[in-house]
């Protein structure tokens, strides 16, 4: 058997943590293996500031500085199956946060097919560092205002807000090609996961996924 990487001796090694994680959430939720095999591929300990990444592969919420936190892994893992990616396809994430739920979904579309808008300066600078340093250099990175959505990418086969609007923006809905899927928290105080569907004729089809808990959007 290898010895596990030298810092890590006696305790079990982030893959192996990172494979029992993913067992856990296989179990738990109803995951397609491609949102599966995302989740296996990407190292989160390598998002989370150094003090938590003994937490990493917990299936919580970690924070990530600028009071701001990253998902649980099963909110990740959700929200990716409900975005139903596939391969090429054109996907716009509003709030980078640390960096990891975008480079799940490159993982599924291609990198160079993600973009993602960050209200942080400083979150957006220490996630491209990130995303570069692990492989998803590729993905695009801005920082401003998600409620402006990014007009030269559009249109966006998925877009997805991991901050919560009191309502969709209507940038947003005007970004996203006829098809293409909405998602994100929705609500002030109680906040619902919101999936909608942009029909032919320009109206979209609602479906809630119950409750959640997400930072405000700015
Ligand atoms: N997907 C992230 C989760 C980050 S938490 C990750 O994997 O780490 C939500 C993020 O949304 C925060 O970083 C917050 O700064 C950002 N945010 C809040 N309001 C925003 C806005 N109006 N535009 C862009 N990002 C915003």
């Amino acid at each position: 058997m290898n010895r596990p990487p030298h810092g890590q001796r006696g305790r079990m090694s982030y893959e192996q943590q990172r494979r029992d994680l993913v067992s856990h959430l296989e179990q738990r939720e109803s995951l397609s293996d491609e949102t599966l095999d995302a989740m296996r591929a990407v190292p989160r300990h390598a998002f989370v500031p150094q003090q938590h990444r003994s937490k990493a592969y917990r299936d919580s919420p970690l924070p990530i500085g600028d009071g701001q936190t990253i998902s649980a892994p099963h909110m990740v893992a959700i929200m990716t199956e409900l975005l139903e990616l596939s391969y090429g396809d054109t996907v716009l994430e509003i709030g980078t946060g640390c960096g990891y739920h975008a480079a799940v979904t490159a993982e599924i579309v291609g990198p160079e097919n993600v973009y993602s808008i960050e209200y942080h300066d400083s979150l957006a600078r220490r996630a491209r560092e990130t995303l570069t340093a692990v492989g998803y250099g590729d993905i695009s990175i801005r920082t401003g205002d998600g409620k402006k959505g990014w007009p030269e990418g559009a249109p966006f086969t998925a877009i997805y807000l991991t901050c919560a609007a009191p309502e969709f923006p209507p940038a947003l809905k005007d970004q996203l090609a006829v098809g293409g899927r909405l998602l994100g928290p929705v609500g002030k105080g109680q906040q619902v996961l919101v999936r909608a569907v942009k029909q032919p004729d320009g109206h979209f089809d609602e479906e809630e996924h119950g409750y959640v808990r997400f930072v405000p959007l700015q």
